[in-house]
């Protein structure tokens, strides 16, 4: 049974049809690059599978569960997280405190095994040292690694990220996708990430991607195989 199972979605605005009739499937555990340029629908659909939309038409199943018209809310507890889905960080909080945060509204711990919690994760994406500092003063990978922490309190099955390497500089985004190969093969989180640029780094990430082209899903398979397909190339080169 696959984690995460969407059946014919689509969500429609107006006359415009951002998510056409999309199906897909996500495994436990699998890394999974959503691709597609900008207008293509990849932030529709992450909305769509978080439940700040709900679909027009189709089904979303996750872990066996409908859950196409739940509220987000709802969804967290499953084991479904999205990166930005709760608060941007607090100012003036310190980070041990935006994490715990994640344990507390994403897993509904106690504050103090939400700390305790948030303690774990921090050590899991090497920032512990940071603990104390106020959010705002972390740089963009501190930042993001703080993100990813405040999602993996949460205690998800499925990780959506939005481009989550965006921003980064080579080494940054290496740092990042170690520690989601790590997630993923630890923890044995399913980790979707969005990605608007081809680039080198989504052939380390995913195993699969979905290249996403006019709401429609244009091509699915392996990540080598279809980054060099002609219809990819013709969509981001707009022949
Ligand atoms: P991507 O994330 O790939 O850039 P989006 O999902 O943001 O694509 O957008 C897909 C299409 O849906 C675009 O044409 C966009 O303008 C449109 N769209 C997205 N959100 C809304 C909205 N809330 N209202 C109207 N149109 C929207």
């Amino acid at each position: 049974m696959p984690l995460l199972k969407l059946e014919n979605v689509t969500k429609r605005f107006g006359g415009l049809v951002a998510v056409d009739s999309i199906s897909l499937e996500v495994e436990e555990g699998e890394a999974l690059g959503i691709v597609g340029p900008n207008g293509s629908g990849k932030t529709t659909l992450y909305n769509l599978i978080s439940g700040v939309y709900y679909p027009d038409e189709g089904r979303i199943i996750f872990n066996g569960e409908d859950i196409t018209k739940l509220p987000p809310h709802r969804r967290t507890p499953l084991g479904l997280a999205r990166t930005f889905q709760i608060p941007r960080p607090f100012g003036s909080a310190t980070v041990i405190e935006n994490v715990a945060i994640g344990a507390m509204f994403g897993a509904g711990r106690d504050v103090d095994s939400a700390l305790r919690e948030a303690d774990e994760m921090l050590e899991l994406v090497g920032i512990d040292h940071l603990r104390d500092k106020e959010a705002k003063l972390l740089t963009p990978l501190e930042k993001r690694l703080m993100e990813l922490a405040r999602a993996l309190a949460m205690k998800p099955k499925m990780l959506l990220l939005d481009e989550v390497m965006a921003g980064m500089n080579p080494s940054d985004i290496n740092r990042i996708l170690d520690l989601l190969d790590r997630i993923r093969k630890e923890e044995k989180v399913a980790v979707v990430s969005m990605v608007e640029h081809l680039m080198h780094a989504i052939t380390r990430f995913a195993e699969r991607v979905v290249v996403m082209h006019q709401g429609k899903k244009l091509i699915e398979g392996e990540t080598y195989e279809v980054l060099s397909h002609p219809e990819v190339i013709e969509v981001y080169l707009g022949k």
